[in-house]
């Protein structure tokens, strides 16, 4: 079932498991990206918020109404804008160690200002300056967070970014946040892809255990199936390779190369 309030997509996809869509393409078009995702784990006693999206619109209400009595936990997947704006309106974060400190002061979003979408403007009040949440916790590879009847663990997957997190549950899901997904792969310079390439493969090791997997990225579609992640890292590891197709991001908004072979958009920072 999925109904639509003003701005967020609520996508009650299973009992336990509620995806909360909104469209980065109607804030910034520059990042190539369609859909972000945050996701909300419902267990027995705790409901985990996974990332607080963009920060445009009140996220806090929606969440008190689907968790019901549970407590509940917020994790951020790593410190990009896109995915922490939201975490002002709640008490306390949970993030990777390495990422801790960025999510304690407030967040500069000031290149959204030339977004070529007037939904930005919303942002002035704030000067472009998003306030963090009060208290800030750490994550750590290994850590285990029991909901009740669910339980999940803490995956480091640096790459993407420095602190970046995949929680993999016993449900069998992967929440693969920007490590893997379909559509535009944000990647590091290209003499630091073996970071990104060794956490896919981490990722690939769990899942090979497992007979069934159904991967939840925090951007574009979902669920995927495991065959995503071999893909992925052979397309990865092919870039030096295809290295004479890439192009110039024409805006130069991202200071980036990009490489798109119509399923991928390889976005590679340049710095
Ligand atoms: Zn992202």
């Amino acid at each position: 079932m999925s109904t639509l309030n003003h701005w967020f997509e609520i996508i009650k996809h299973k009992e336990h498991l509620i995806v909360i869509r909104e469209k980065l393409s109607e804030i910034d078009p520059r990042f190539h990206t369609i859909y972000t995702n945050m996701y909300l784990l419902l267990g027995s006693h705790t409901a985990l918020l996974i990332d607080t999206g963009c920060g445009l619109f009140p996220l806090k209400p929606l969440i008190d109404e689907l968790i019901g009595k549970r407590k509940l936990l917020v994790f951020n997947t790593h410190c990009h804008w896109d995915h922490v704006c939201g975490n002002y309106e709640f008490n306390e974060i949970y993030i990777h160690e390495k990422e801790a400190a960025f999510i304690s002061k407030p967040i500069n979003i000031s290149n959204l200002k030339d977004s070529s979408k007037d939904i930005v403007k919303k942002y002035e009040k704030n000067n472009f300056l998003i306030p963090p949440a009060p208290v800030i916790k750490n994550l750590k590879e290994g850590d285990k967070i029991d909901l009740g009847d669910y339980n999940i663990e803490v995956i480091h997957t640096p790459g993407h970014s420095p602190g970046a997190i995949s929680l993999f549950t016993d449900k069998n899901e992967l929440f693969s946040d920007d490590t893997a997904h379909y559509g535009a792969v944000f990647l590091p310079k290209k003499n630091k892809l073996h970071e990104f390439l060794s956490s896919i493969s981490k990722l690939m090791t769990l899942c090979e255990k497992k007979e069934s997997i159904e991967i939840y990225p925090s951007h574009e579609e979902f669920p995927l199936g495991k065959e995503l992640l071999e893909e992925l890292y052979n397309k990865i590891n092919n870039i030096e390779n295809s290295w004479n197709t890439k192009q110039k991001n024409k805006d130069n908004f991202l200071r980036s190369w990009i490489i798109d072979d119509g399923k991928y958009k390889f976005v590679i920072s340049k710095i």
